[in-house]
Parts: C-alpha cells; sequence; structure tokens
C-alpha cells in the first residue's frame, strides 16, 4: 500500500472513530458459514465497543462453529431473533457481499440507519455507507487491529485472542503470501499483552473431532488431478455428509491438503449444500491464476488466491462449467 492510500485508510478510520462516538447502539455481523476471521472480527470488535459502554448485538447467520466456542466471548454470538433489532448502526465484517450476510441477518439489522463495511476482499463493491475495504490485508481481523489502536479503543483479552485467530486462521498459520512484517508486529504485540501462544494454537488447530479425519477419507477417495497435473478436485455429497454426521465446519482448511501437492496450481472443492446449493471453494498458488476472477463469473467472489461461489446445482453441471472456467484461466495464465 502507497503512502497516498494508507492516508485514506486513516481517514476512513477517524470516520469510523466519528460514526462509533455519535452512536450508542450497533449490530455487528459476518458473512454465512463464518471462519476465524469471521467470528474472530465480531468479539474483537464487539468487545471493544461493549467495553465503551455501547449497546451491541453480535450474530451470525449461521452461528458459531464448534471449533471457534473456545474462544472467550464467543456465546455472545448469537443466530439472529425474528424480529429486527432497535439498532442505529450495523457493522459488517470480512463480508464480501451484503447478501453473504444471510436473509436472518438483514431482517434482523433492517431498522439500522448507518451501515459500515470492513473487509479485506477484492471483490468488496462497497455496498455501505461507511467503506473500509484494504485488499492487502490478509485478513479483517487485522484491518480491526489497526482501527483499534489508531482510534485507541478499549483491548481487551476477548479482543486480543479474537485478532490472533482471526489472522491466524486467514493466513494459514501466518504462512501465505498475504502475511506481511505488520502481521507479525501485531502478532508480537498480542504475545506481549499476553496471549497465551501454544494454548490457542493448540485449540485453533489440535482439537478437531474425529469426524474430520473420516471425512477426509471420503474426500481422498473422489480425489481427481488432470492430465498435466495443475488441477485438483474433489467432492462432498450429501450422502457422506449424512453418513459422517457432518458440520459445516468440519471440512475448513481441509482444501490446502491437495493445494500442498507439487504442480497443482489450483484446487477446488465442490460441496452438496443442505436445501441444494453447491459451494465451490477455490485456491490458487499461482498469481497468474485469479481464482477470484473465476468466482465473479459464477456471482462469486473472494481473493485472487482463495475464492468461493453458492450457486444452484445440480453438483454435476456446476462441476462442469467451473472446472471448464479454470482450465481456460489456467491455459492463459500470466
Ligand atoms: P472459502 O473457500 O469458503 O474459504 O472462501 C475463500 C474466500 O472467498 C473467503 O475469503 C470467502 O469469504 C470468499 N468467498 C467464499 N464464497 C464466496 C461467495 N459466494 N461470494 C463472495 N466471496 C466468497
Ligand atoms: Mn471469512
Ligand atoms: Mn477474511
Amino acid at each position: 500500500m502507497n503512502d497516498f492510500d494508507k492516508e485514506i485508510l486513516r481517514g476512513k478510520f477517524v470516520e469510523v472513530g466519528d460514526a462509533i462516538s455519535r452512536h450508542e447502539s450497533f449490530v455487528i455481523m459476518s458473512h454465512v458459514r463464518p471462519d476465524g476471521d469471521a467470528i474472530g472480527s465480531q468479539l474483537a470488535l464487539g468487545f471493544s465497543l461493549l467495553a465503551m459502554g455501547k449497546t451491541v448485538y453480535l450474530i451470525n447467520e449461521d452461528g458459531v462453529p464448534e471449533s471457534l466456542e473456545f474462544l472467550k466471548g464467543s456465546e455472545k454470538v448469537t443466530r439472529p431473533p425474528g424480529e429486527p433489532f432497535d439498532v442505529e448502526v450495523a457493522i459488517a465484517l470480512d463480508t464480501a457481499a451484503k447478501p453473504r450476510l444471510g436473509e436472518g441477518a438483514l431482517h434482523a439489522s433492517g431498522r439500522a440507519k448507518l451501515w459500515i463495511n470492513i473487509d479485506h476482499h477484492l471483490s468488496n463493491p462497497g455496498y455501505g455507507d461507511l467503506n473500509v475495504i484494504d485488499a492487502t490485508s490478509p485478513a479483517t481481523g487485522q484491518i480491526l487491529y489497526e482501527l483499534i489502536m489508531a482510534l485507541d479503543l478499549p483491548f481487551l483479552e476477548e479482543t486480543r485472542d479474537a485478532i490472533y485467530v482471526a489472522v491466524s486462521t486467514d493466513t494459514g498459520s501466518f504462512q501465505y503470501g498475504s502475511t506481511t512484517a505488520k502481521t507479525y508486529e501485531m502478532a508480537a504485540d498480542l504475545v506481549r499483552r499476553g496471549l497465551e501462544v501454544g494454548r490457542i494454537n493448540a485449540e485453533t488447530y489440535d482439537s478437531h473431532p474425529y469426524r474430520r479425519l473420516e471425512l477426509m477419507c471420503a474426500l481422498l477417495n473422489t480425489l481427481e488431478i488432470s492430465k498435466n497435473g495443475m488441477l485438483a478436485h474433489w467432492e462432498l455429497r450429501d450422502e457422506t455428509r449424512v453418513r459422517l454426521k457432518l458440520m459445516p465446519d468440519d471440512s475448513e482448511g481441509l482444501i490446502d491438503l491437495i493445494r500442498g501437492v507439487r504442480g497443482v496450481l489450483v484446487a477446488v472443492f465442490f460441496e452438496e449444500l443442505e436445501g441444494g446449493k453447491i459451494r465451490v471453494s477455490m485456491r490458487s498458488k499461482d498469481k497468474g491464476v485469479n481464482v477470484c476472477e473465476v468466482a465473479q463469473q459464477f456471482g462469486g467472489g473472494g481473493h485472487a488466491l482463495a475464492a468461493g461461489i453458492r450457486t444452484a446445482g445440480p453438483i454435476e453441471a456446476v462441476k462442469v462449467k467451473v472446472l471448464a472456467a479454470l482450465d481456460e484461466a489456467l491455459a492463459v495464465r500470466v
């Protein structure tokens, strides 16, 4: 990010600060099927605002996944109630497009007069009244760390741990190329503030249910790699989800297993969701293959190297179309 963009971002932080001080009630949301950055971001900002004495509702369409329940304060994040909240401000975090907040969350936040959109997705169109989009940031959690520091907001233990988990999970444990010196400096600051590195990493990464291993086994049985070895994909069908009693977050991060194969440039995960929709998760290892652009062809979005789609089935048709688009993107890669 150049100095000009940094100045713009600082200006946006000040505007968010003004909005926070001018209002008393907030509903904070994140995307459906939330990951560590989604829930972590909600908790991070939520606890800062609560400590300022604000009225804060934390909602997520799908609730907190079992794998993130260890986060202190996570019980404050609930599914949306049927009735809209009487709130002034709605804050969307880590959510590339407004519909990704979910119908229930949109209904519950419907009375808010001011919308704040804080995110790091390249494809975010800026659907808020106030938009803080930094696509150079590896996680929304890192934007919030910078925001909280810039505005000198209260920094509770809940915020500290939530930011760490948000950034750790979105960077593949501080490994992806999106990780910057600022990310490591932030992590060091969180440790100095008392974060227990061993405990929090064990809770994040070494505490999976056994069924995740069974899922891995089932996925491996569907693995296909293209003749040139560059495109790998696997799939999860309804039948397997039901048989293994899977929860949505059981597959979180598993795509990295096929992304990690030498020669593979693009990894894809096709999943039949309850209700008939298909979820496509894509990862690229090559800057010349922008999976966000491919996702956008199908109404999805994300980042250049990690993107997703939610679309109507059946899975066979989706596979044919998406794989063809990826073949094309691989063929013309720069
Ligand atoms: P996932 O493969 O679900 O981990 O998602 C990869 C990235 O793409 C994440 O940053 C998501 O927030 C984003 N993403 C996934 N699905 C969609 C979608 N349908 N629309 C926009 N962004 C998405
Ligand atoms: Mn996310
Ligand atoms: Mn994110």
